[in-house]
């Protein structure tokens, strides 16, 4: 029992030490967060929840990625069609309306939200809307799980089927390279943008995966410029709405300032020195490392301190935040 107790105490010092932390420390989800989250049975895969009565505006999840449908009296608009949700797309449909579904919109290229299109190619005459700048990587990547558009566009396209409007427009790429749709029922004031926030949490690892910081600060006021009152993210268990976006914005621009003033303060030659001292200078990449790890660090911690009773996940990601914003503020900033 005793030596147990030692190989279990020396496993927990190893994992300190190289900066694991075992997963049982980590904080649970908020409880506030958990309350607003959409139930998901377990046994079924998947929920389909209308956003707002008498809106037609359905999101459908798996409790982990979100996809939405929009019935009209013309048939059904699906946007996206992630990977683990599509053996369920059509059932659920088929849950809230007897429509076909006739259009699918890709919000974007990657495979965790479209990827489930090959799943529907059985659906006859299957209009499928998307960004040339998709479509054109997705003819590249020839990849079946990701049926290829048939209707392509540059900018903003107003689709129009039945008796609704939906606006898909490409105001900036804050997320992927191909391009990153926003998909808006102004007359329901809904709102649809993937992959920058997920209500309730702090977003997803290394500031959810954006190929471009740059736009990524910015794409919280052009979400806002819009007149909305009901979010979809794409992620996670929850519908938003502005205050979500607000207090993304807020946690994005705090980790933004902080690694700044963080970076601002920290003398590469003086760590590199000391760091030095002790292994010398041949290992150049490891004495640099040494000072962006100082810097990550010492940010993460000040935005845990600040953020951990207000987000999800904030041990979980802080660090992921602070690296992608050290490259930024070092190198484009
Ligand atoms: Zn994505």
């Amino acid at each position: 029992m005793k030596h147990v107790i030692i190989i279990l105490t020396l496993i927990l010092a190893v994992n300190i030490a190289y900066g694991q932390k075992p997963i049982e420390s980590y904080t649970p989800v908020l409880k506030k967060t958990l309350s607003r989250s959409i139930q998901v049975d377990p046994r079924k895969g998947y929920a389909i929840q209308e956003v707002k009565p008498n809106t037609n505006i359905y999101v459908l999840t798996d409790g982990i990625w979100q996809s939405v449908v929009i019935v009209t009296n013309k048939g059904v608009v699906l946007i996206d069609a992630p990977e683990s949700l599509a053996p369920n797309i059509q059932k659920a449909v088929a849950e809230v309306t007897d429509q076909p579904i006739v259009t699918l919109v890709y919000t974007h290229a990657h495979i965790d939200h479209i990827g489930g299109s090959g799943q529907l190619k059985g659906i006859p005459n299957l209009e499928i809307i998307a960004l040339k700048g998709v479509a054109d990587f997705l003819r590249e990547k020839n990849d079946p799980r990701r049926l290829l558009p048939t209707k392509t566009f540059s900018g903003a396209y107003v689709l129009r089927k039945g008796d609704k409007q939906i606006d898909l427009t490409n105001p900036l790429n804050f997320h992927s390279d191909e391009g990153d749709l926003f998909v808006s029922v102004a007359k329901d004031k809904f709102l649809m943008v993937i992959d920058v926030l997920a209500p309730g949490y702090v977003p997803f690892k290394n500031l959810d995966i954006t190929s471009n910081i740059h736009e990524y600060l910015k794409v919280f006021d052009q979400i806002l410029a819009y007149d909305f009152d009901v979010f979809v993210g794409g992620h996670l268990t929850s519908i938003g709405d502005r205050n979500d976006v607000l207090e993304s914005k807020e946690y994005v621009m705090d980790v933004y300032e902080t690694v700044k003033r963080v970076h601002g303060r920290t003398d590469l030659m003086e760590v590199m020195s000391n760091a030095a001292s002790k292994i010398g200078w041949d290992n150049k990449f490891l004495l640099f490392k040494v000072f962006l790890d100082k810097v990550i660090d010492e940010s993460a911690a000040e935005i845990e301190s600040r953020w951990i009773g207000r987000l999800a996940g904030v041990d979980v990601w802080a660090k992921s935040h602070a690296s992608t914003m050290l490259l930024y503020v070092r190198w484009d900033d």
